[in-house]
């Protein structure tokens, strides 16, 4: 196995990789995993709601959508002062990369834009990686944000570009390229991924992955999330992802995006240790996770747990890899 940085990838490709006998799948994306990275190291990330539920959208995994009805509280635009607040206890509790969500269906030029590029400059001046993640963006508010220093933007591409309209009916596939574009032509980092669970096929998968490992540039940043089921929404009775499909879908990422970070992202509650360990062994060198034990809306983790679990595991948590961003 070639551990070449490659964006010709083809789909027969990664299928063969994904369908590879389970210890030889890991084993291969391990030796690629140390190849790229210190395999001891892994990037704790914390992600904080800034702005909470009331979406227009209708993404079908999403309590945050205003049209489901699930236990989300509302919660308007956080204060700067808060955010900044929350960012400095992260970064005391080991969180080198800090990610502020506001559940908007795009950003737009008003007053709560102007916030967010306060936040960012203040979270900048921790001296943390700032990233943040505010559905639809302009190359415009791109520079912006990168201006202020924001380090990275998520936008996950969710699903493949075929079966994304059984997921999501308000935006198309097109609309996610085009603000992970804009994200890239402002010299932001990508972090993009996406979720499995949602009754994809294996298929959806692969087309998810080759979307990704065939950009001009590949994502920083490949968030991997097992569906969260969240009460109210249409796919609350999907079944639980199975632990194997992950660890595949982890293990290939890594192979095929050796540089990128993978990071184990929204499913982790309702993983044991052992699990999680198998999936830093097929390459994960990411988690999320937080003082108020949730990821956005859903469970998570503790950081305390979280500490202890990489204790446990001989890793440690990985420096921030930017210096602070002078505007
Ligand atoms: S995933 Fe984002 S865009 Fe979709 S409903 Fe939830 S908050 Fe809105």
């Amino acid at each position: 196995m070639t551990a070449e940085i490659r964006h010709d990838w083809t789909k027969e490709e990664i299928q063969a990789i994904y369908d590879l006998p389970l210890m030889e799948l890991v084993y291969q994306a391990a030796g690629v995993h140390r190849r790229y990275h210190a395999a001891d190291e892994v990037q704790v990330c914390t992600l904080l709601s800034i702005k909470t539920g009331g979406c227009p959208e209708d993404c079908s995994y999403c309590g945050q959508a205003a049209r489901y009805h699930t236990n989300i509280k509302v919660q308007a635009l956080l204060p700067v002062e808060t955010v900044i607040a929350h960012a400095q206890k992260a970064k005391d509790t080991g969180s080198t990369r800090f990610c502020m969500a506001a559940a908007w269906r795009e950003v737009r030029d008003n007053r709560d834009f102007d916030k967010v590029i306060d936040m960012v400059k203040g979270v900048n001046e921790l001296g943390m990686e700032v990233c943040c993640t505010l559905g639809m963006l302009t190359e415009e508010q791109a520079i912006r944000l990168q201006e202020a220093g924001l380090h990275a933007y998520n936008h996950n591409l969710d699903t493949s570009e075929e079966y994304y309209k059984e997921i999501i009916s308000t935006r198309k596939f097109d609309n996610r390229i085009n603000t992970i574009n804009n994200v890239r032509k402002a010299g932001i980092t990508v972090c993009s991924g996406g979720i499995i669970g949602l009754g994809e096929t294996h298929h959806d998968r692969m087309a998810m992955l080759l979307t990704l490992a065939t950009m001009p540039k590949h994502p920083e940043s490949v968030p991997v999330n097992a569906l969260a089921r969240v009460k109210g929404t249409p796919l609350e009775n999907n079944p639980k992802v199975d632990i194997w499909d992950m660890v595949r879908m982890i293990a290939t990422a890594r192979i095929i995006m050796p540089a990128s970070v993978v990071r184990l992202s929204a499913g982790r509650i309702e993983m044991t240790e052992a699990e999680q360990a198998w999936c830093f062994m097929a390459g994960a060198n990411s988690i999320f996770t937080g003082e108020r034990q949730t990821l956005l809306v859903t469970p998570n983790p503790g950081v305390d747990e979280d500490m202890q679990m990489l204790q446990t595991l001989g890793l440690k948590p990985m420096e921030a890899r930017k210096e602070a961003h002078s505007c």
